[in-house]
């Protein structure tokens, strides 16, 4: 049996590596169009930063390599212009690697198929996006391009698009001393995540010096004496000497769609449960395909590399004969900006109201590891969830250290279906440098079970001040705390001392809502028990407390400190929580 593969990176070279393991004798040719094939793309912006310093770490297997292990017939610089599925043949353009002059066309048959053709950047179709130095990064010669451009010496550079990529691009010239304005259309940093988490990001980016233009976009180019003149939509016009366009990737589906292949709705190329495009005899794999969305089981187009690895390996244990299943995309990322990580599994919010999905949502700010060891710093969660029987939906987190294994075991706990009560009863690794006796995850258990079993009740950021106009606002932190920042018309009625005043609060309240806020909303917790128990109804305590409330508006905190959402740096966040009070 002989299979083709089409593509020689994540997906392409794991179909054709599991292959040869499961089948001694398969032929197994992999055609790709560039000069490079099994190569890291996920560190290309490493490289650029200086990280990775040797180009050749990235290029994980030569074809010769590959051909002398895994007997895989490797073929670089072949790029397939066309399918005849009829005659199951493909017709390949060979170029020169040196020149990428055409040499030959020709027709390679196969018994099966594998496409694994990744994604495309998408360059909108702007005046003078042809300028020379506006750059897509996806292959090591896109990186080896702008990488020139850094050596020659360039000071300024515009990245437009502040997802994964455009981050990263942003702190990896920034560290090659490149002053960096990040442009994005959306208002918010990280468009995947909800924009109130993002806000650490921004705080965050404009410490680090990135202009950041958010809420607008690149309307054209234009040269000036070879340097390229950005025009965004707000009117503001940046000088740079680079540009990177990282404003999404689409999957690269045009083969696909010229042979008659299915597409799904989202334009990428419809599979089964098998890999198994719509001609038999066809699987496909990556970037390419459209996968279903795990939590809210819509079609939807993910570019990641685990995804694509695993999508590869189950391709080839379909044509070894097994009945081997994918299953759904569930997002899960982390991105580090400069020590900032964010990270994410599941639905956001916003993609749960898209889908008009139920849910409840709780954010809390714990410590990555015990308080009392050196270096803690805290991060910031929020936790989605079924509101009927507790179903983790998605998770959120962003903070310095520890961010990445909470998220890895909130997305093995969405993976494996688990609810909120789950999590209270997860038994993590813990000892004083590590982790905390109730991990961050298994706070986020007792929060959310807590609202879902009526212990608490939330109101949030976004209620304020429309939702809000009719109720009580209180603030149960310490009078420096209080004098610090406060949220606009907030009482102050501090938790020491509250149960004596509670007589003087009824009667503020004459019946009115009340409601709670400290900094991260454990002491507004403690309070909101106190007055539960002594009558007071329309009780709620602030989801998040001010350091969530500063992320949806700052600008509503009236203020003596810079309402930061979040630390700026590792360094800063003990000494910026013992002054606003780490509850
Ligand atoms: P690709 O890896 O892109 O491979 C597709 C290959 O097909 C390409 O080499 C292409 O040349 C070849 N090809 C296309 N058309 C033809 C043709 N007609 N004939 C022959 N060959 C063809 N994901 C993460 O999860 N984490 C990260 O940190 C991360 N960072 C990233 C950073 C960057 C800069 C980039 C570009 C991507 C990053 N990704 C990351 C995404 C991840 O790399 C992709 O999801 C993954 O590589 C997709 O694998 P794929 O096999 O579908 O496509």
């Amino acid at each position: 049996m002989k299979t083709v593969i089409i593509g020689g990176v994540a997906a392409g070279m794991s179909a054709a590596a599991r292959l040869r393991r499961l089948d001694e004798y398969a032929e197994i040719v992999v055609l790709e169009r560039g000069n490079y094939v099994s190569y890291a793309n996920c560190g290309l912006p490493y490289h650029i930063g200086g990280e990775i310093n040797e180009r050749e770490d990235l290029l994980i297997a030569t074809p010769e390599h590959l051909r002398d292990t895994l007997g895989i017939d490797v073929r670089t610089g072949h790029e397939v212009v066309s399918i005849d599925r009829a005659a199951r043949k493909v017709e390949v353009l060979v170029r020169e690697p040196s020149n990428g002059e055409e040499e030959e066309v020709y027709a390679e048959s196969y018994d099966n198929l594998v496409l694994a053709l990744g994604g495309e950047p998408v360059l909108p179709p702007l005046p003078g996006v042809d300028h020379p130095r506006i750059f897509t990064l996806r292959t090591i010669p896109d990186m080896d391009c702008i990488k020139a451009q850094v050596d020659a010496g360039a000071r300024h550079a515009v990245v437009i698009g502040a997802s994964y990529i455009g981050i990263e691009m942003v702190e990896a010239l920034h560290r090659r001393g490149i002053s960096v304005d990040l442009v994005e259309l959306q208002d918010q940093v990280m468009p995947l995540f909800d924009r109130e988490m993002a806000a650490g990001l921004h705080y965050h980016l404009e410490h680090h010096g990135i202009g950041l233009h958010l809420g607008t976009s690149a309307q054209s180019f234009s040269d000036i004496r070879g340097r390229v003149q950005v025009s965004l939509a707000n009117g503001t016009r940046l000088l740079a000497d680079l540009v990177v366009m990282a404003v999404g990737v689409r999957p690269a589906a045009a083969l696909a769609r010229e042979a008659g292949l299915e597409l799904g709705t989202r334009g990428g190329l419809k599979v089964d449960a098998n890999m198994r495009t719509s001609d038999s005899h066809i699987y496909a794999a990556g970037d390419m395909v459209e996968v279903i969305d795990t939590v809210t089981g819509e079609p939807a187009n993910i570019a990641l590399a685990g995804p694509a690895n695993r999508q590869g390996r189950i391709v080839a244990e379909n044509i070894a004969g097994r009945d081997s299943r994918y299953g759904t995309t569930q997002g899960t990322a982390i991105v580090g900006t400069f020590d900032m990580v964010s990270a994410i599994t599941g639905a956001s919010e916003k993609a749960l109201q898209r889908s008009g999905r139920r849910y409840r949502k709780v954010y809390l700010h714990p410590s990555s590891h015990a308080d009392y060891y050196p270096g803690a710093t805290e991060m910031h969660m929020k936790l989605l969830f079924a509101p009927d029987d507790g179903t983790l939906l998605g998770a959120q987190i962003v903070g310095f250290d520890g961010v990445d294994k909470r998220i890895d075991v909130l997305a093995t706990a969405i993976r494996a279906g688990m609810t909120v009560y789950d999590l209270e009863r997860l038994e993590l690794a813990y000892a004083p440098p590590y982790g905390s006796a109730k991990d961050p995850i298994n706070m986020a258990g007792f929060v959310a079970s807590n609202l879902l079993r009526g212990d608490v009740d939330f109101w949030y950021a976004e209620d304020y001040p429309g939702a809000t106009a009719d109720a009580l606002i209180v603030d149960v932190r310490d009078e420096q705390e209080y004098d610090e920042w406060h949220i606009d018309g907030a009482l102050h009625f501090p938790l020491v001392g509250l149960r004596s005043r509670l007589p003087e609060l009824h009667k503020v309240a004459r019946g009115r809502r009340v409601l709670l806020y400290c900094t991260v909303g454990f002491r507004s917790y403690l309070a909101y028990r106190v007055l539960v128990q002594n009558s007071f109804r329309g009780v709620a305590t602030l989801a998040g407390g001010g350091l969530t409330f500063a992320g949806y508006h700052p600008s509503r905190l009236a203020t003596g400190r810079p309402p930061e959402p979040f630390a700026s740096h590792a360094e800063d966040a003990p000494e910026y929580y013992e002054l606003v009070g780490n509850a």
